[in-house]
């Protein structure tokens, strides 16, 4: 796991202090741990998830300065992408949302302390903690969610006005923003760039969206809505 993660910041130009880089190792190792008995990821191969969990996330370092900022990352899982985040950027205010209790209870009572990482724990539905926490953070990530139509419903309300949303997608990432365009629209989006980062010889893209103005109060539906009539 080790030399797969440091080849790949290598390639990637992420620089990171050798404790940092300890920590998020750790982190990679309890969760392949934790695998053996609760499912948090179908990668099993230490190198593996090395390049796609751990250094993926890590991505988004060279997308955004995230130093100092506040960060939701909505469906974490087993915490990817803002776990690796936090450890690699400890100013960050991290906080981890997912609606599988089970996950949230391993990484807030288990994974976490014994690494030093703070965060918040959110878990539950995002559409369900929408209102309370509507337009708080500097950015949204997510990863492996859903559909971006869906996922901007989702990840866009959190987003104050000014800050970003970052969504990680694989090779569909064009159809899928070409779909999206009216709803990031709507949203209070605005197309901004996409990045490309080659990650386990495939291309990743993350899709930056700026907030530029207000999310209208009827959003996010609820997911059955959201799935049987997706903005356009
Ligand atoms: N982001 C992680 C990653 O890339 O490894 C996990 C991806 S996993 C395929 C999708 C996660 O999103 C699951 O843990 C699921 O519980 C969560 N999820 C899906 N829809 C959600 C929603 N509406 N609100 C909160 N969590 C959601």
């Amino acid at each position: 796991m080790k030399e797969a993660l440091l080849a790949g910041l290598q390639r990637l130009e992420i620089d990171l202090p050798q404790e940092r880089t300890e920590t998020i190792l750790r982190f990679g190792a309890a969760v392949l741990e934790k695998n053996q008995v609760m499912n948090l990821t179908a990668i099993t191969d230490p190198a593996q998830a090395a390049e796609l969990h751990l250094l993926d996330s890590l991505t988004l370092l060279r997308v955004l300065p995230l130093a100092g900022k506040s960060l939701l990352d909505v469906g974490t899982g087993a915490g990817f992408p803002g776990v690796p985040l936090k450890i690699a950027e400890p100013t960050l205010r991290l906080t981890l949302l997912d609606s599988l209790q089970k996950r949230m209870r391993w990484l807030e009572t288990e994974a976490l302390p014994p690494l030093g990482v703070e965060a918040r724990f959110l878990a539950g539905r995002a559409e369900d903690f929408a209102r309370a926490h509507r337009e708080k953070f500097d950015v949204v990530a997510s990863r492996a969610v859903a559909r971006l139509d869906l996922l901007c419903e989702l990840c866009l309300p959190f987003v104050h006005r000014g800050g970003y949303f970052l969504a990680m997608k694989g090779a569909l990432a064009k159809e899928e923003l070409h779909e999206a365009a009216g709803a990031i629209r709507l949203l209070g989006g605005s197309y901004e760039r996409s990045e490309e980062f080659e990650i386990g010889g495939a291309v990743h893209s993350v899709i930056v969206i700026h907030k530029t103005g207000r999310t209208p109060e009827q959003y996010p539906r609820s997911w059955a809505r959201m799935k049987q009539k997706p903005l356009r």
